[in-house]
């Protein structure tokens, strides 16, 4: 039987009504992704799952519905890590498979890393020398044998899709870029975007592999004319329309579109 995890892995903050952040504040700030709760009235949504070394649903039994649908914003490890533990999981079209093999994805012992890898994180204006965990999650946790789970999509995402909670809907936004399959979930009626990796406020990565420049700076024209009023990140802050705005232009002005 595994070890008990700790109680602290992730940690909460409530940001309305309906919508709670929780983090893992031991991962590195490089895999710290924000998963989203969102409270429907008739399903809850996460949005993004962690890098899955503790359980996400045991941790939160308190607040998940059970008829929760678990979307990963994209296939990447720290989005995707607690995809395997809820019964409804979805993703786009474009990372079904990255999904379900949960291969080519990063690993948690930054050891097992090549020079090149270190040299291209550091770049990114990231420094992983001290390791990706601060802690570890239960006794006997080794990053050096972690691995990822690959899992199914039990629904499969593509752009216009809408999911509905009953009380609010988000829409499905294909913004590729970041990776072929990332998407945004988007509420019209409150001015809400959930952006996941393709805008945060922190350093975006578009030279991953999967990466794609040209894809990217059309996600960023199109994000530009997106009507909003409160943006959830991947990453990092919040933010409003200014400065949601603001870093949409620099990515624009950086890769020399626009
Ligand atoms: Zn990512």
């Amino acid at each position: 039987m595994r070890a008990e995890q700790r109680l602290d892995w992730f940690s909460r903050t409530a940001i309305d009504d309906d919508i709670t952040l929780l983090v893992e504040p031991y991962v590195h700030e490089l895999l710290r992704c924000n998963i989203w709760h969102v409270r429907g009235r008739e399903r809850d949504l996460l949005v993004d799952t962690g890098v899955g070394v503790a359980v996400l649903s045991e941790a939160a039994t308190d607040l998940f519905d059970a008829s929760i649908l678990a979307v990963a914003t994209h296939a990447h490890m720290d989005h995707s890590g607690g995809m395997h533990e809820f019964e409804q999981r979805a993703i786009h079209s474009a990372e079904v498979a990255a999904l379900a093999t949960a291969q080519e994805n990063m690993r948690l012992d930054v050891g097992s890393y090549d020079e090149a890898t270190l040299v291209a994180i550091a770049h990114m204006g990231y420094d992983i020398s001290g390791g990706l965990l601060t802690e570890i999650p239960h006794a006997g946790f080794d990053p050096a044998t972690h691995e990822l789970q690959a899992t199914t999509a039990t629904m499969v995402l593509d752009e216009g899709d809408v999911i509905d909670l009953g009380d609010r809907a988000f829409e499905v936004l294909h913004l590729p870029g970041h990776s072929p399959g990332s998407i945004g979930l988007y509420d019209a009626k409150s001015r809400l975007l959930f952006s996941g990796d393709a805008v945060y406020d922190g350093p975006l990565l578009d030279e991953l592999d999967g990466s794609d420049v040209e894809h990217y700076v059309a996600t960023m024209m199109r994000l530009m004319a997106l009507d909003v009023e409160v943006v959830h990140g991947g990453h990092g802050s919040s933010m409003g329309p200014k400065r949601f705005r603001e870093i949409v232009q620099q990515y624009l002005d950086l890769r020399g579109a626009a």
